[in-house]
């Protein structure tokens, strides 16, 4: 079973494709609200839950927030910026040319320096403040290229006066809780408060349990990835932004660190932005994207994403069918039992849960059982399995199935869902019973159980059990 999972991003090369897309290892569906409007997702949205029903796989549903974003506004037609050229950025809404562009957060003028770098288009044009003539910003170009409508503006180290939360955001927001999506991610995060800000209004919605992920693409949010990591469900790389936000040369050690300080405290990390961003126009990728997405998994990040590969791209199952060849040569080079034992110390404050959990990873190394399984109610339990990274497969159970579709972003998980049973003996035949479902096991083979006893009480688990699938998982 493939550990590492994947993610794939909706968009117009998606359509009609769903159903091919889940049976080729998508293992999420990503909305990206910076672009479309609600009909547009709604229906894509509906498409895909169609699919998944059929195939009846658990494809999680995640909510991309446009965020705080800055853009220049319209020009009269394609200019091209040469070096050394003086542009000016302006409050007024004008038709921009090649001496002028409006830009559309109207403060700006107020919050940048003399000196600061303003990008614009993912990095591709760089600029300098040379002066500020009331509210008319002077920019000498210093790396210059094509300029169309509308590109993204991105301004490091520079307080943008921009809230947080956008009221688009916020519809945007309550949009998905109407459509019941699994995960919000939460673009250019700051901080823990801003990951409150967002658990409230779900609170208020009564959605508490829709989970959070952090896009951490930003200097700021690298600096509080701590508290962030304990505010946040999971984390996002996302090295589009943090590549302009922060020197390029900077963002593969940032990913490393970040993929072990998540996944030591039991959160999925994603790995996100250009993997194989070459085969949005071309049916193969290079061959530094397929390192890119090798060292990701040797890394032991949860997930790798697929951005405009799938979104906008000509080769969209081309790109995923690539993702999962990569991740299982990957995957079939790693030894789990030595890398647990190299990363072992990280593991220092025990209580019952991960005491219970590194003991069942230990014990599935030495007697090579065919899978953990776990029945979990919130799905910790089985993420805390998880983040300790063993070579069998963990089965979950859950009784929920927003849980259920939530862990198939989890490294090494694969959900099944179980009805609620309050009944123990009940309930342990059950979960093996869906565990053979699962077609990872079958009648002989030894496993092993952890779960919580007495059941039904959440965040209990508390015993192990080395099991035959077959025999009697518990007397009368
Ligand atoms: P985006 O986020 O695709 O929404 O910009 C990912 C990134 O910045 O890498
Ligand atoms: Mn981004």
């Amino acid at each position: 079973m493939r550990k590492t999972k994947i993610i794939c991003t909706m968009g117009q090369s998606t359509e009609g494709l769903y159903e091919e897309l889940i049976v080729n290892g998508m293992d999420a569906a990503r909305f990206n609200f910076s672009h479309e409007n609600h009909e547009i997702h709604g229906r894509r949205i509906a498409d895909m839950k169609r699919a998944r029903e059929k195939l009846n796989i658990p494809i999680p549903l995640i909510l991309d927030t446009k965020g705080p974003e800055m853009r220049i506004g319209m020009l009269k037609e394609k200019v091209t910026l040469e070096n050394g050229h003086e542009i000016i950025l302006t409050v007024d809404d004008i038709i921009g040319d090649v001496n002028m562009v409006s830009i559309t957060n109207k403060k700006l003028y107020e919050k940048v320096d003399v000196g600061q770098s303003i990008f614009i288009d993912d990095g591709s044009i760089n600029l300098e403040v040379v002066e500020i003539a009331d509210k008319d910003i002077k920019c000498k170009v210093i790396s210059g290229g094509a300029l169309s409508s509308r590109k993204g503006v991105n301004i490091p180290n520079c307080d943008t006066g921009l809230p947080f939360m956008t009221a688009q955001d916020l519809k945007d927001i309550e949009f998905g809780i109407a459509m019941d999506f699994d995960f919000i991610a939460l673009s250019f995060v700051h901080n823990a408060k801003d990951i409150h800000t967002v658990k409230d209004i779900l609170k208020r919605n009564h959605r508490e349990d829709i989970k959070i992920i952090a896009k951490i693409e930003n200097s700021e949010a690298v600096k509080n990835i701590d508290e962030i990591i304990a505010a946040a469900d999971s984390i996002m790389i996302a090295r589009g932004d943090l590549g302009i936000e922060l020197p390029v040369s900077t963002v593969p050690n940032i990913q490393k660190q970040l993929i072990k300080k998540s996944y030591s405290s039991s959160k999925p990390v994603i790995v996100a932005t250009q993997m194989l961003e070459s085969m949005t126009e071309n049916p193969m990728p290079t061959r530094a994207e397929v390192s890119d997405v090798a060292n990701a998994v040797y890394d032991g990040t949860s997930v790798v994403m697929l951005s405009g590969e799938t979104a906008a791209g000509m080769f969209p199952l081309e790109s995923l069918q690539m993702m999962t060849q990569v991740i299982n040569e990957a995957e079939a080079a790693i030894d789990y039992e030595a890398r647990f034992d190299r990363n072992r110390m990280q593991f220092t404050d025990y209580n019952v849960l991960n005491t219970i959990s590194e003991a069942s990873v230990i014990t599935s190394f030495k007697i090579n059982a065919k899978a953990i399984v776990v029945p979990t109610r919130t799905g910790n339990s089985a993420r805390m399995i998880s983040s300790f990274r063993p070579s069998s497969p963990i089965i979950a159970i859950s009784m929920d199935s927003t849980t259920q579709r939530q862990l198939n972003i989890s490294w090494g998980i694969r959900p099944m869902y179980s009805t609620f049973i309050k009944d123990q003996k009940e309930l342990f035949e059950k979960v093996m019973e869906k565990a053979v479902e699962s077609d990872i096991v079958k009648k002989g083979d030894l496993v092993i159980l952890t779960a919580g006893i007495p059941t039904g009480s959440k965040g209990k688990t508390n015993m192990l059990k080395l099991h035959k699938i077959g025999e009697e998982v518990i007397g009368h």
